[in-house]
């Protein structure tokens, strides 16, 4: 069986100046107009709303995040002996929807998972600056719900507690595109 491709040139959305699609990039700023710009492999360009840190030093390029609010499911069996209190340490933390920072700009996917679990024990503050250029967005924000899963095993691991089983399932909000300071020096 042949697969046939079709090349459609990509055009922004508000004002149809041609987007220079490249390689694994899925989102972009309008060069013209300002749009952001997330392409979707089933719905085609779409609007994207980007906020850029105030904390990214004036001359670097910013590094795009998804940032995601989710909602965890989890079933945990542990051993008898730590039932309690590791129990309650993480009914506290899952009891309610928790923030996800993750790296959206190409990096393996152990380092994405460390610098994710370092964001979400770490929360990096979000707040308005000015635009910055920055590096090319490669992940699809539908990986998102299993890259946070892992995050989730990662930091129940961590707990100590012995775990026999655990199984988790998250509901994960609509994201947005962060642009932040270089966090790769923690991990
Ligand atoms: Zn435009």
């Amino acid at each position: 069986m042949t697969a046939k491709i079709e090349l459609i040139p990509l055009r922004c959305i508000r004002c149809e100046t041609p987007v220079p699609a490249e390689g694994e990039e899925i989102a972009w700023v309008c060069s013209q107009c300002g749009q952001g710009l997330l392409l979707d492999e089933r719905q085609g360009l779409e609007s994207l709303d980007i906020q850029y840190s105030q904390k990214i030093p004036p001359g670097e390029r910013g590094q795009p995040y998804w940032v995601t609010r989710g909602r965890v499911n989890m079933s945990r069996e542990v051993h008898q002996s730590w039932q309690g209190t590791r129990q309650r340490e993480a009914d506290q933390l899952w009891g309610q929807k928790r923030q996800f920072v993750i790296p959206a700009f190409t990096i393996s996917l152990d380092e994405l998972l460390h610098l994710s679990t370092f964001l979400f024990t770490n929360p990096p503050e979000l707040i308005d600056g000015p635009v910055t250029p920055f590096e090319a967005v490669t992940l699809s924000p539908r990986d998102l719900s299993s890259l946070i899963e892992y995050i989730i095993l990662a930091v129940e691991a961590g707990r100590s507690d012995d775990i026999k089983s655990i199984s988790i399932s998250v509901e994960v909000e609509t994201p947005s595109l962060w642009v932040l300071p270089n966090f790769r020096k923690f991990i």
